[in-house]
């Protein structure tokens, strides 16, 4: 994050940080949703924490933030006075009260998120044969995704081990089918063709996700872990 801060403000540019994943996420010491201009986190149902849905902006930007008021109530600066175009992305009570709950519950979802992460790195890095997340110093992961990335001989049978591991009833998914560039919306932009960004569309072809939500049960990430190591 510090050089792209760097890089966007010697220029003018706002950086707005996609936190959508990342509740509880820190950078050299500080928690993601302080380290932009303006941060941006989910609270869908499958997220580190939830609101039922919906999601929340961070900013210490006072000026930013009453225009993010303002924007989330009609454009509204007081009751019924419009003074810019606003739409109503007001978050409901029913669903403030359950994130207010969530919140308080971040903590030990997170810590039992790591305890599942850190089970998987161990049994399965010792393997060799795939590239496991990691987290270097100063920084602390989220883990709402656990993405390991098959590479050397089998780096091309993912969908394979993919469909041998749903198969065993495991939560193996891919994230994402697509990159974002070679999606309909965006793929016809000439500066973002296919093959524009061959590095991301090889990983996009390589990687994997294993489930470390919060509700496994102990026998259960040993199934996990125990099923991928017997596929490869
Ligand atoms: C979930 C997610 C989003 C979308 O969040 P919504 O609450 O559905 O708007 C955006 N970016 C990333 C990285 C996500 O994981």
């Amino acid at each position: 994050m510090d050089p792209i801060i760097e890089l966007a403000h010697n220029r003018g540019i706002v950086v707005i940080e996609d936190a959508a994943q990342a509740h509880g996420a820190e950078y050299n010491g500080r928690k993601v949703g302080s380290l932009g201009d303006a941060t941006c986190f989910s609270f869908y149902p499958g997220k580190n924490m939830t609101t039922g849905e919906g999601g929340m902006i961070t900013t210490n930007d006072d000026d930013l933030a009453e225009q993010l008021k303002r924007i989330r109530t009609h454009g509204e600066e007081r009751p019924y006075w419009v003074a810019r175009q606003g739409h109503n992305y007001r978050m409901p009570e029913i669903a403030a009260a359950i994130g207010a709950v969530q919140l308080k519950r971040l903590p030990g979802f997170l810590q039992e998120r790591r305890k599942n992460a850190e089970y998987l790195s161990e049994k399965l890095g010792v393997l060799g044969k795939l590239v496991m997340p990691r987290e270097p110093a100063g920084r602390k992961h989220a883990w709402y995704l656990f993405t390991p990335r098959l590479r050397g001989a089998n780096a091309g049978k993912r969908n394979k081990l993919v469909e041998k591991l749903r198969s065993k009833n495991i939560g193996c998914s891919v994230y994402y089918e697509s990159p974002v560039h070679m999606l309909p919306y965006y793929r016809d932009l000439q500066s973002t063709r296919r093959s524009a960004l061959p590095e991301t569309e090889r990983a996009c072809r390589q990687v994997f996700s294993l489930p470390v939500h919060p509700m496994l049960k102990q026998t259960e990430i040993q199934y996990v872990a125990d099923s991928v190591k017997r596929a490869i």
